[in-house]
């Protein structure tokens, strides 16, 4: 059961404010009433613009930010418990995954405190051309401007902590519009920030009215860039709609892998594991699993198990490893793609007496079912037996996403294949591709994204490469 109730005021400019309308978060697990938030809209937006776009007249220097940054992320340390068990309320996460997420926001804020004192320019070699003889030049990199930044319900603190902990790192201000169904846990970073001496105007945390906020984003010119976590409607939405702004997009996948016959001991384990972690609503959570014919036998009668073995239940539970989807909708939803798909459900399909979704297994689907091609977002992973390689790379490229991908396999030819021809932001060998660790470049192609995140590669593209020529 949730035991946390939170009151939040909104953060603007500093300050903490309350709007006239309040907005209940509720767990998804009991329904339960968790937490209250003061909702926000274009006002607040506007307001929260003008401070940002007044705290950047006044650059902190590296070191301050940096500073900041390793505060927040020790108070993540110190408060790890209290964390933990507010993104498990507020998003019906089990504890387990909420506890990797919270260590992982650490994690998130120390690498970009490092990048906030690496932040730098190159000298460019200007006697290479006769053009350049007799003059020095070198590069600055200038924060790009005021970051409007949008986070998913699915990781509400760490993918929070890698829209402004960067920010913060390349010297912007940041107005930033957590999922109105997980706003606590980034309300909680803003009271951090703060805590850590984060001056008024430098962050502001808005939940409330998606569209008023994001217009507001989208239409004042002092944001300069809008770095966008969730669905692909709306984020090539923003990106159609917000044209002379940098839009950077991390958007869904219907994450592959493929396993070979020489895949080494422990494959069908990393697996079972990473196909339902915080069931399956994460962007890389395993969906797609394509086994070569003669280990087919072999890793469906060791998989099977392993994910019937998982214990389904309250994600307030320690020893919980799948709890509910978001909202009732989500359920609904995925339970229609199990009822429509052509392939056999091995394990799962049904919900237990509390309502949440078992574990699914579904062998051989058609490619066309939208457990195939669409992302489930729930816990449902397809088995699907392949002939060769080259089948199951062609399949797994087969659909419009492209963030992480990944392959067992003890033939080296075999995954470096797989790492050239996978069309991927990112492949895993002998790892589930649901993988990540937080300086890693992460990011997508096709309809996935067109950025990469991870605090040095967000801080590149938070920033703008000034050149300076002197005459000599
Ligand atoms: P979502 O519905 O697209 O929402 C994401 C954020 O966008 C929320 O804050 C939402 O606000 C906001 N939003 C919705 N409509 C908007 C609009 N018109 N203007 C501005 N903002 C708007 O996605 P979600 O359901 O929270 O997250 C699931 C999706 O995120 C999945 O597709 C998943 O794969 C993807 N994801 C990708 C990554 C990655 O790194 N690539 C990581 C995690 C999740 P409200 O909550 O108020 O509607």
């Amino acid at each position: 059961m949730a035991t946390t109730v939170t009151e939040r005021k909104a953060f603007v400019a500093g300050e903490w404010i309350e709007t006239g309308e309040w907005i209940d978060v509720s767990s998804p697990y009991s329904g339960e009433i968790v937490g209250r938030i003061a909702k926000a809209g274009a006002d607040e937006a506007r307001r929260a613009i003008d401070a940002a776009a007044q705290a950047m007249c006044e650059p902190l220097p590296a070191h301050q930010r940096a500073e900041i940054l390793v505060k927040v992320a020790a108070q993540l340390g110190r408060r790890h418990d209290e964390v933990a068990r507010l993104i498990s309320d507020e998003a019906g996460k089990p504890m387990k995954a909420a506890r990797v997420e919270a260590r992982r926001a650490m994690s998130t804020y120390t690498f970009a405190a490092v990048e906030a004192r690496k932040l730098a320019g190159e000298v460019v070699p200007m006697d290479a051309s006769q053009a350049g003889e007799g003059k020095f030049a070198f590069t600055l990199r200038m924060p790009i401007g005021v970051v409007g930044a949008i986070s998913p319900f699915n990781f509400p603190l760490n993918l929070v902590a890698h829209k402004i902990a960067p920010a913060l790192a390349a010297g912007c201000a940041v107005v930033l519009k957590p999922a109105s169904a997980t706003p606590l846990s980034a309300l909680l970073l803003a009271e951090m920030e703060e805590e850590a001496g984060l001056p008024p105007g430098w962050l502001s945390v808005l939940a409330g009215s998606a569209s008023e906020i994001g217009d507001v984003l989208v239409e004042d010119e002092r944001v300069t860039a809008i770095t966008f976590t969730g669905s692909g409607d709306v984020g090539w939405g923003l990106r159609e709609r917000a044209a002379h702004k940098r839009v950077s997009l991390e958007l869904g996948n219907a994450t592959p892998v493929i396993v070979c016959d020489d895949a080494p001991d422990g494959a069908a384990t990393k697996l079972a594991a990473n196909s339902f972690s915080f069931a399956g609503q994460s962007c890389i959570s395993v969906q797609r699993i394509y086994v070569l014919a003669p280990a087919w036998d072999s890793f469906v009668t060791e998989f099977v198990p392993l994910v019937e073995a998982l214990r389904v239940g309250d994600p307030a539970e320690e020893e919980t490893d799948v709890g509910p989807l978001i909202d009732e909708d989500a359920r609904e939803r995925v339970l229609e793609w199990i009822a429509e798909t052509t392939g056999e459900v091995l394990a799962g399909g049904d919900t237990t007496t509390e309502g949440l979704l078992r574990p699914t297994v579904i062998a051989n689907p058609s490619s066309d079912d939208k457990v195939s091609c669409d992302e489930v977002f729930g816990p449902v992973v397809t088995l699907t037996k392949v002939e060769s390689l080259d089948e199951a790379i062609e399949l797994a490229n087969s659909t419009r996403f492209g963030l992480q991908a990944g392959i067992f396999t003890a033939d080296i030819r075999c995954a470096l294949r797989a790492a050239r021809e996978l069309e991927f932001g990112g492949v895993t060998v002998n790892e589930a591709p649901t993988f990540r660790a937080d300086q890693m470049p992460y990011g997508g192609v096709k309809a996935s994204g067109n950025t990469r995140e991870g605090p040095a590669y967000a801080v590149r593209e938070l920033t703008e490469e000034r050149l300076v020529v002197v005459e000599l």
